[in-house]
């Protein structure tokens, strides 16, 4: 979005000079760090994402999956809804100039049962989709005699101690905790949260002091973390740690790391042994004229770096400065002017850790507690696109400030037909949906 953006700003396409088409499966961009917060209820789902076609009123927007890339010919294969639904083939795209920037997608590794159970956390629709399911569990857990079905539904699992993992925790535990003053039979101590983490720290994109941090607060707040621990299988919902521990459970959060957009692997192009694409530091892909790579997706050499191989780590940071850079790069290329190289010093992190709690590493000074969760929201406000999102976003800090918060349950808006099918299938006897 913000390569196309800048685009569509530089060139002259008025007068013909070029036409600009972004190919995405949803119409809209998500600011993924936002995605936590949505979680915890405090941002509402539509305003963490930004519709391309308001944004990018001068490009051509293609709401489809590119599935393969054919350089030598310079045409993107492409499946929209319309020909899946037709059971049509992909339509041929062609292009002059190729922009890659699909992302990242989560990295499962082949634990017996999380393919079935686990539950991810990179799209605003898995993010709103746990939020209704762990309230859901303390509905479950409030209504049951089954000691059994209460303790596994107030164990939250999560795997992954990177931001997306250790924000979702941080700020999911501190929803459930508010909601739990209305339930009347389900106390704060009876819930289990459990931060499961491969190595020896939380949260690296901090540095290890406010990391140590972050335990102590969360450990505070009884989040058990299980450092240097794996998750074995979490089959039968049951997930089995590598330090023997067996956990019941219904909720798996999978936020073990991510791997390159699995698309990338069908253009042909050079990929590193990570399965990024190879690009130089004007965001060209190695040896390849007309193909532009920036995001997750590239492998970009960090030209900050005191050592010579060391990339661009994959963040939202690095992503949306590479892209101004190389739509500026697409435009000097077209009009034979030199290219710039992408260089950025690493400005540091920010993670909430639930409401008024966060760690802060911005240029080189660190923030822990209130002033680090106030940093976090000055600083994701300010990166947030657009200022309609803004004010938005900015407006629901300030009522959620003022009103209670809500602890609803709507997980039922997942499956609308729901009632409609139960009352068609019966007779329609007015029987309710199952939960
Ligand atoms: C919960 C969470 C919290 C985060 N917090 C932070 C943070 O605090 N700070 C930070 O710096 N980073 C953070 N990140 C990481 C950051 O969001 C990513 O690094 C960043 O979004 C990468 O940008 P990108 O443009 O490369 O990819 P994305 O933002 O993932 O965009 C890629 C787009 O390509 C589309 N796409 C994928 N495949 C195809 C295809 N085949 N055809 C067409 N379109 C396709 C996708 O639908 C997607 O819209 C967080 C990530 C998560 C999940």
């Amino acid at each position: 979005m913000y390569t196309a953006l800048q685009l569509q700003r530089k060139l002259r396409l008025k007068r013909g000079e070029a036409e600009i088409m972004v190919v995405e499966p949803q119409p809209y961009m998500t600011y993924q760090p936002f995605l936590p917060e949505a979680a915890a209820g405090s941002i509402s789902p539509r305003h963490v994402v930004v519709p391309l076609r308001r944004v990018l009123d001068r490009c051509r927007i293609v709401v489809g999956e590119v599935r393969s890339v054919d350089h030598d010919k310079r045409v993107a294969s492409v499946v929209t809804p319309a020909t899946e639904e037709e059971g049509g083939g992909a339509t041929e795209i062609p292009y002059d100039q190729l922009v890659i920037a699909p992302g990242s997608v989560s990295r499962i590794l082949p634990v017996p049962g999380l393919a079935d159970f686990g539950i991810g956390f990179k799209t605003v629709e898995e993010a709103i989709g746990l939020r209704n399911h762990v309230l859901e569990q303390l509905d479950i857990a409030s209504s049951t005699r089954d000691a059994g079905v209460r303790e596994a539904a107030l164990t939250f699992v999560f795997v992954g101690g990177g931001y997306a993992g250790v924000e979702a925790l941080g700020e999911l535990e501190n929803m459930a905790r508010y909601a739990l003053r209305y339930y009347h039979n389900v106390r704060v101590e009876d819930m289990k949260w459990v931060l499961v983490e491969a190595t020896d720290r939380i949260l690296p994109e901090v540095g290890e002091q406010l990391g140590r941090y972050a335990v102590r607060e969360l450990r505070g707040r009884n989040v058990d973390i299980r450092l240097e621990t794996r998750l074995e299988s979490c089959e039968h919902r049951i997930a089995v740690l590598s330090d023997g521990s067996r956990l019941p459970t219904r909720t798996v959060v999978w936020t073990a790391g991510v791997k390159p957009a699995p698309v990338l692997a069908a253009t042909g192009l050079p990929l590193n042994g990570r399965g990024r694409l190879i690009a130089d530091a004007t965001l060209r892909v190695a040896g390849h004229d007309g193909v532009w790579a920036a995001g997750d997706a590239a492998a970009v050499p960090d030209l900050t770096a005191d050592r010579e191989g060391v990339l661009c780590a994959p963040n939202a940071q690095h992503a949306v400065r590479q892209a101004k850079v190389l739509a500026g790069n697409v435009v000097a290329h077209l009009r034979g002017e030199p290219l710039t190289e992408y260089r950025h010093k690493y400005a540091g992190s920010v993670a909430s850790l639930g409401l008024h709690e966060g760690v802060a590493l911005l240029y080189g000074r660190r923030f822990k507690g209130y002033p680090a969760w106030l940093v976090h929201r000055v600083y994701h406000l300010s990166r947030m696109p657009t200022a309609n999102r803004k004010s938005k976003v900015l407006a629901e800090w300030i009522l959620s400030g003022l009103f209670k918060r809500e602890i609803v349950s709507l997980g039922s808006l997942e499956h609308p037909r729901a009632e409609f099918e139960q009352a068609a299938g019966s007779g329609g006897d007015g029987g309710r949906p199952r939960p």
